[in-house]
Formats: C-alpha cells, sequence, structure tokens
C-alpha cells in the first residue's frame, strides 16, 4: 500500500458510530455562515508528501474546520495559526489555507490528526482514539522518512509515543512527559547493525483556547517549529 491508498481507505471509515452520526450531523446541519458551501462531513486524511522528514500530529478535525473543507487544519483558527507558523518555518510554500484547492504544499512536512473524524466538543472518547490508532500506525509505517515528529498537546504527544513503541522504536524511562518544548529522541535498530533516531517535539496546541489566552504565542510556536525544520 502507498500513502494515496492509504488516505483513500481512511476517508470512508465508519468504526466510530458516534463520530459517524456527529460529523454527518454538522455537515447537514452547517454553520450558517457556511450554509451555501458543501461539507466533506469524512473522516480528514494526512496531508503533506510521502517523503516528509517532519510529521505534525494533532488531535481531531474541527467540526466546522476539516470536517468541512476535507483537508486536515484547514478552515480553522487552529489551522490558520498552524500553517503561518509552518510557512514561517519554511516548511509550506504559502502562509493561509482555506480550502483543498487553495494552492497550498507542505514542503518535507506531513500534517495528520490523531483522530481523524471531528469529535463533538472536540473531545474523543478513549475507545474512539484506540480504534483510530491503526491508522497513525500505517501511516507511520509508510512514512519511512521521518526524523522528528511534533506533537500538538498532550493528546498527540501520547498518541506519538504509543505509535512508535509499538513500531519498535525504544521509548526512553521514565516515559518522556509532555510539555512545550519538550523533547524526547526514540531509538530504534536499523539494518546493519546501525540505529536510527527520531525526535519527539511537544507543541501546544494551537487552538483558539490556548492562542487567545496568549498560553500559546507566536514566538513560541516558531521556536518549535524552527526546531522542527533544523531536522528537514
Ligand atoms: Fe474511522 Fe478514525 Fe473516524 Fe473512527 S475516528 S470512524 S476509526 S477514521
Amino acid at each position: 500500500a502507498d500513502l494515496a491508498t492509504l488516505d483513500a481507505a481512511v476517508s470512508t471509515c465508519r468504526a466510530c458510530p458516534r463520530l459517524v452520526a456527529w460529523r454527518e450531523e454538522v455537515a447537514t446541519t452547517k454553520r450558517a455562515s457556511y450554509a451555501g458551501e458543501p461539507y466533506w462531513g469524512r473522516p480528514a486524511p494526512g496531508f503533506g508528501p510521502s517523503d516528509a522528514r517532519v510529521l505534525v500530529v494533532g488531535l481531531a478535525p474541527a467540526a466546522n474546520g476539516a470536517n468541512r473543507t476535507g483537508r486536515v487544519f484547514t478552515g480553522d483558527r487552529s489551522g490558520d495559526w498552524l500553517y503561518a507558523g509552518l510557512h514561517r518555518a519554511g516548511l509550506a510554500n504559502q502562509p493561509t489555507a482555506t480550502h483543498a484547492g487553495d494552492g497550498l504544499e507542505l514542503l518535507g512536512t506531513r500534517v495528520v490528526a490523531t483522530v481523524r473524524c471531528a469529535p463533538p466538543a472536540n473531545k474523543p472518547t478513549p475507545a474512539e482514539r484506540d480504534t483510530c490508532a491503526p491508522w497513525l500506525h500505517r501511516e507511520l509505517t509508510l512514512l519511512t522518512e521521518v526524523r522528528v515528529v511534533v506533537a500538538l498537546g498532550s493528546f498527540g504527544w501520547d498518541a506519538a509515543l504509543r505509535t512508535c513503541a509499538a513500531l519498535g522504536w525504544a521509548v526512553p524511562r521514565p516515559r518522556p512527559r509532555f510539555g512545550h518544548g519538550a523533547e524526547a529522541v526514540l531509538t530504534r535498530a536499523a539494518a546493519g547493525g546501525a540505529s536510527e533516531e527520531v525526535t519527539l517535539l511537544g507543541c501546544y496546541h494551537p487552538s483558539q483556547q490556548n492562542t487567545f489566552t496568549g498560553k500559546l504565542t507566536e514566538p513560541m510556536l516558531d521556536a518549535v517549529l524552527g526546531r522542527a525544520a533544523s531536522f528537514a
């Protein structure tokens, strides 16, 4: 399988009844400001090239963001922050992300959601998290060039650690804790007796809750994405 096949497969997934119902309800009722627009109303696959060295792991699509536009982090305030930051770090060709055909290209970077369907109140249940985990597992298996994983929030951090551990990466002990600017190096045996490394970087999620309150500022985001870009 390749990444395009995986993207096509994930976008037809219906494994979580509560999330399927919610994503479709939002896509039918629509926010008033988008009443005249089509809604995607399905899982949001990852976005970015298959040879990405930087992987950004978020939480889940926003009900009126990626659940509307069909592209992860596209069409909501969190995405505005993220893609502007990726552009400043040299990891995106433009600072804006408005819809799937807007010309945005990621440079050596792929962005994914841990849970691929919009959850009510942005909160997936542990069961939904676990049901969706195989998609991230399969995606990371195909992304063989990844050298750095930027986890947006503790949810993405934990998912990245779990997925890497399942793929044979040795997670340091004690288990690294999430924080903004946290950094952990995971190692794995490679062919020929060598070992390879992947670095996990923690970054506060660019949710409105964090950016409106100043918990996450642009310089803080730039510091982590700039660090990530040094691996690209
Ligand atoms: Fe499938 Fe993941 Fe969506 Fe659940 S959240 S329906 S596992 S894509």
